[in-house]
């Protein structure tokens, strides 16, 4: 009878590797590639973590750049004079009635009427500005004067110089959040996508995105971190992340580990397909060499003939190998030795398949059907779900 092995056999996710030795014939047949005996579960349960809901999916950098051109918000309408004209306009300062003070003192002329038409922040302010001898003045502090320069020039034409742009990225993201300027924060949100983002700056991006509402941004850097957690925890920002916001450093590092198990869990996932798979494979063989017998295999120690064609069922050597090990093994180990064990379980999971007992040419078919019928409930689960997972393994999709 089946050994009480099978109970903790069944249910497996391991494939186990296992090299038969027949003693009576002196000949080792490798039966791990035909033969894979499943084992208790034990890492079937997912990480509690699992209940936060997915991020919608994000673009890849790939497809992003062969989707969008290079710099898709550069694709204005107006015409290069009339930008030039704006351009002009700004950098000549002429008729100026707003100075807008940066940080060291420095200043940026400006007409306050481009500046209230941009943006509903600089309004308010030009607004509530008093008025010295004609000029308003407004206060720009915490960036760097020439990222404010770069600032209201884009205000006035839409135009930037990318080595400019680039340096200053990041306080233009901040600048454009503040004052409600949209275009150009999506220009800086979809650059920094499209490549700016680098492991040095990339925690900064992060943290920035997140306080100017840049969701998809903060998505990408997220993203990035778990792809490369390695170096990006050795950066300068990680530190001083570390220090002055360490809530956020646990989140990333909790995104590193479920990231993780979930890349395990499909690992585990793909090689149990593979187990019922070969299970399912088995079946199909020893059915075949119980009911046709298997020509090229044929009787030990013979060659094949030249003109017969090897056997189609990939695990009908292995099959046959334990076969011929079932019928003669002499061991008097209580309960049969492990190959023997195993012959069990797959007569009795064939049994469980078969639907035309009485006819079967497969030895004991009869004998599990009965059997089967005094088994206990707890068994009787644990088989069904194997049985229910062998059939399906052929038709499963999967990327083996
Ligand atoms: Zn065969
Ligand atoms: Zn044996
Ligand atoms: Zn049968």
């Amino acid at each position: 009878m089946a050994s009480p092995a099978i109970d903790s056999a069944l249910m497996s996710s391991h494939i186990e590797t296992l090299t038969w030795s027949s003693t009576a014939h002196g000949e080792e047949v490798d039966l791990a590639d035909t033969f894979p005996v499943p084992e208790a579960p034990e890492c079937y349960l997912v990480s509690s973590s699992c209940n936060i809901p997915k991020p919608p999916p994000l673009p890849s950098n790939i497809s992003t750049r062969s989707k969008y051109p290079r710099r898709p918000l550069e694709c204005c309408f107006a015409p290069k004079e009339t930008m030039d004209m704006w351009d002009k306009v700004f950098k000549d300062g002429y008729g100026a009635d707003v100075c807008i003070v940066t940080e060291d003192r420095s200043y940026v002329p400006a007409h306050s009427v481009v500046l209230r038409t941009a943006s509903p922040v600089l309004s308010s302010m030009i607004g509530q500005s008093k008025v010295k001898q004609g000029m308003r003045y407004i206060k720009i502090p915490g960036v760097p004067h020439d990222a404010v320069r770069l600032f209201v020039r884009f205000l006035y034409s839409s135009r930037y110089e990318e080595e400019e742009l680039k340096k200053f990225v990041l306080h233009l993201l901040v600048l454009s959040h503040a004052y409600s300027v949209l275009q150009l924060k999506r220009v800086c949100i979809s650059l920094l996508e499209q490549g700016w983002l680098n492991r040095e700056n990339m925690i900064d991006v992060l943290q920035l995105a997140r306080n100017c509402d840049a969701p998809r941004l903060a998505f990408v850097c997220i993203r990035m971190v778990v792809k490369d957690f390695k170096s990006v925890s050795s950066t300068e920002g990680w530190k001083v992340m570390k220090r002055a916001n360490p809530a956020l450093e646990q989140e990333l590092v909790e995104c590193v580990v479920e990231a993780d198990s979930r890349k395990q869990e499909r690992q585990r996932k793909i090689e149990e397909k593979k187990v019922y798979l070969q299970l399912h494979e088995a079946m199909e063989a020893l059915l075949h060499i119980c009911k046709d017998g298997c020509r090229t295999i044929g009787p030990r120690d013979k060659v094949l003939k030249g003109n017969q064609v090897t056997c189609n069922f990939p695990a009908c050597k292995g099959l046959e190998a334990l076969v011929r090990h079932f019928s003669g093994c002499k061991s008097r180990v209580p309960g049969g030795c492990n190959h023997c064990k195993r012959m069990w379980q797959l007569l009795e999971l064939h049994s469980r398949i078969c639907n035309e007992p009485d006819s079967c040419k497969v030895p004991l078919c009869r004998h599990f059907k009965e059997k089967i019928q005094q088994q206990c409930k707890k068994d009787e689960t644990k088989w069904k779900l194997l049985v229910s997972k062998v059939i399906a393994a052929k038709n499963a999709v999967g990327p083996f």
